[in-house]
């Protein structure tokens, strides 16, 4: 199996820190408003990484912060006239809403700062012990200097950040390339610690849970590509500081979704909220996996209507499937793997294999329909066509895709086999009747 490990821009064999097990920490969101389609992408895509980890036998652990602490969480509650922690648990539950509407995974470890906040200064102590980090008029800096390779991530090196106009003028670091640790303020929510009353600044929370969740090296950190610097450079330079690792053995991002042709942002208003969607999550799934998460990913307002028309075909053939299999009793029977659906596997998990490329792993599962449509054309043993909807079902549980089909009750059956025999009589106003009946039922 093979990664695009971004700190080494390199695609490598993945090898766990344990074998049989995955350790995994994705940013999460910071809670003060709803995320929009452009957020939904990396909830879509790493839960299908850790679904398809979990395929292959993998223990996984999974976990992903709330920043329930932030300068914008505070603004916003005295906007509101509130406070931070109504705010906050107002988007938090907003947020596993839209996890779920996604089609995503909600069992997942979910640290939040305030739950943290003494492990993240007991962090920053050590940091300061250890010579890494100084105090500065109640404010407190990491020394970016101490590191040697700072800027390996985002491959940029000191000179250039130094000169880069984004840096902050600020007299009270030794270096305009340090970063806030812990803030001296007495706006909004504020917190005591040794070296006085303030809040952490975001760059530690994500270490600091990682170190106490995990308590070593993870497999994956991942994140969107926007958090790569500086969020993730500065991690890496304070697990290198306490730990001498790099908070993960490989790192994974992913591309931005951009809409009518610019980035999705919030001050610009050309938003889609998750909240607000109302296609099949089915839909919006095949449409985010359909391109590999590396790349950028353009929505416009009809794409969606392919990866209906696309789900539509998938549901239908995996459908009648179903049907037939459950129809004779033979959902739960033996299975026989047939040589083309092991050839369609083995892309499948080529595909998957060779860094998540999921938009080859979705034309796997295109050749499965074909196949199946093949198969329940002609006289096909009941084996192989549970080894088919097998198959589907894997491909399902990989690419979070749910059809929500039951298996029909005694009475539904025999409406199904009445509805037959009137065709086979050529009884046709019985058969038009239990048609119509089969239909409102949506078994047919
Ligand atoms: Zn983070």
């Amino acid at each position: 199996m093979k990664i695009f490990n971004s700190f080494t821009n390199q695609l490598e064999d993945f090898v766990p820190v344990h074998p049989g097990k995955v350790n995994m920490y994705i940013c999460g969101p910071t809670v003060y408003n709803y995320i929009h389609i452009g957020n939904a992408r990396p909830v879509i895509f790493f839960d299908t990484v850790r679904r398809y980890f979990e395929h292959r036998d993998f223990e996984v652990t999974f976990a992903s912060n709330f920043t329930d602490v932030d300068d914008k969480i505070i603004t916003k509650a005295i906007e509101l006239e509130t406070t931070e922690q109504e705010l906050a648990e107002k988007f938090i539950t907003a947020f596993l809403n839209d996890v779920e509407k996604v089609g995503s995974m909600t069992d997942y470890i979910k640290p939040r700062v305030t739950d943290y906040m003494d492990k993240i200064i007991v962090y920053i102590q050590t940091l300061i012990d250890k010579g890494y980090a100084y105090k500065s008029e109640g404010d407190v800096y990491f020394r970016v200097g101490k590191i040697d390779d700072y800027g390996q991530l985002s491959n940029r090196n000191i000179d250039d950040l130094i000169s880069g106009a984004r840096i902050e003028v600020n007299d009270k670091k030794e270096n305009p390339l340090d970063f806030t640790l812990w803030k001296k303020t007495d706006v909004g929510i504020t917190f005591d610690a040794p070296f006085g009353r303030g809040r952490p600044g975001w760059h530690t929370e994500c270490v600091a849970m990682i170190d106490n969740i995990f308590g070593e090296e993870i497999d994956i950190h991942g994140g969107g590509s926007g958090l790569l610097f500086p969020h993730h450079e500065n991690e890496i330079a304070q697990a290198e500081a306490l730990h001498g690792h790099h908070v993960a053995k490989y790192w994974m991002h992913n591309g931005l979704l951009n809409f009518g042709g610019g980035k999705m942002s919030k001050s610009d208003g050309n938003v889609i909220l998750v909240k607000d969607l109302t296609i099949d999550p089915n839909v919006f799934r095949l449409f985010t996996l359909s391109t590999h998460y590396r790349s950028p990913i353009n929505f416009t307002d009809d794409v969606l209507d392919n990866y209906q028309t696309e789900w539509d075909k998938i549901y239908r053939v995996y459908k009648q499937l179903y049907l037939k299999l459950d129809l004779a009793d033979q959902l739960y029977g033996n299975a026989k793997i047939d040589p083309d659906l092991l050839l369609i596997y083995k892309d499948f998990l080529a595909a998957m294999d060779q860094d998540f490329n999921t938009p080859n792993a979705i034309t796997a599962l295109q050749d499965l329909v074909k196949k199946t449509n093949q198969l329940l054309r002609t006289k096909t043993d009941f084996e192989v066509l549970l080894s088919a909807k097998k198959l589907f079902d894997d491909f399902f549980d990989v690419f979070g895709l749910k059809t929500g089909l039951q298996p029909l009750s005694k009475d539904d059956k025999d409406l199904y086999h009445k509805w037959n025999e009137a065709r086979t009589n050529k009884d046709f106003d019985t058969a038009d009747e239990l048609r119509n009946l089969l239909q409102e039922k949506g078994i047919l």
